[in-house]
């Protein structure tokens, strides 16, 4: 029995477990990315970049472990590369320093703090931008999109050789071909292409100040109270999202695939299911998905 649940969603795998406050890890095998690290994921142990929203240890706390199996698998030519809020990097160098001592074995990551609207280009043409999220630690959410050129309207039809002339004239620093900057104009337009986004432990307003969020091909969001057993105004003093403040955003939402994870125990799986069924799937449709365990699991959460 599988201990994961892996959810195929076009051109990208999810696969991992989220229960709110206890664990959220995940694994995008296809952008060779993991998403958080509150349980160390065998099958990711060998990914090359970690995104961390935030040091709260059902996101952080299994990393040491998850290292010592990279160690293990021979991962790594390089350390994991570990993207986090700025703030984050010391204490994280600091405490696998001291676990690296214990473990006589170096826990290496390559911790590169970030701030809310910062880029890294993952792989050529393929960026990330960190997104703002409110949590009462520093948080980020993560927006993975595609950088693509397209030719301008009004030079489609030229020759290839008069296009690459114009490139050539775009990228020369200076020189006689330049216009008034030095540079010529570029004969492309470029146009972003979400393609994932990762909210969680955040107040919904993260989701209203992304819009570029909400069009991803994958939205990955939080929902971590369902019902009035723990109503709005205890998710907002944790800065967490309920579904009553999810649904009315539901409508606005365009993401091919919508994952909703991150919720707490005092729901059952089932229960879970049933409730978001029921205010979501009117306006998502078929492109609603719940991380939840697998079926064979009963209604048990996975650990
Ligand atoms: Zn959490
Ligand atoms: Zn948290």
């Amino acid at each position: 029995m599988s201990l994961v649940t892996e959810l195929r969603l076009g051109r990208l795998t999810v696969r991992g477990a989220s229960l709110g406050g206890l664990y959220t890890a995940l694994h995008v095998p296809e952008l060779d990315l993991l998403l958080d690290a509150g349980l160390p994921l065998r099958g990711g142990a060998t990914a090359r970049r970690l995104l961390l929203t935030h040091a709260h240890l059902d996101h952080l706390g299994a990393l040491p472990a998850l290292l010592g199996m990279r160690g293990m698998m021979g991962g790594g030519d390089k350390p994991l590369e570990v993207l986090c809020p700025r703030g984050v990097e010391g204490g994280l160098r600091e405490s696998l320093r001291h676990l690296s001592a214990l473990h006589a074995w170096p826990l290496d990551v390559t911790a590169r703090p970030l701030d809310a609207g910062d880029e890294v280009e993952l792989r050529p043409g393929l960026w990330l931008r960190a997104l703002p999220a409110y949590h009462p630690v520093p948080t980020l959410g993560y927006l993975v999109f595609e950088r693509v050129e397209k030719l301008k309207p009004h030079l489609r039809g030229l020759p290839a050789e008069e296009i690459k002339a114009l490139k050539r004239a775009a990228s020369a620093e200076g020189g006689a071909e330049g216009g008034a900057e030095g540079r010529a104009e570029s004969p492309f337009d470029v146009e972003e292409r979400p393609l994932l986004a990762y909210l969680t432990d955040t107040l919904p307003e993260a989701l209203k100040r992304s819009p570029a969020a909400m069009r991803a091909r994958v939205l990955i969001l939080e929902c971590t109270f369902l019902n009035d057993v723990k109503p709005v105004r205890v998710a907002r003093a944790g800065c967490h999202i309920h579904l009553d403040e999810l649904e009315p955003l539901a409508p606005l939402i365009e993401a091919e695939a919508v994952v909703l994870m991150h919720f707490s125990q005092i729901h059952k799986p089932s229960e879970v299911r049933a409730l978001c069924e029921a205010r979501l799937r009117p306006h998502l449709g078929a492109r609603l998905h719940l991380l939840l365990p697998p079926p064979e699991q009963g209604d048990r959460w996975w650990l």
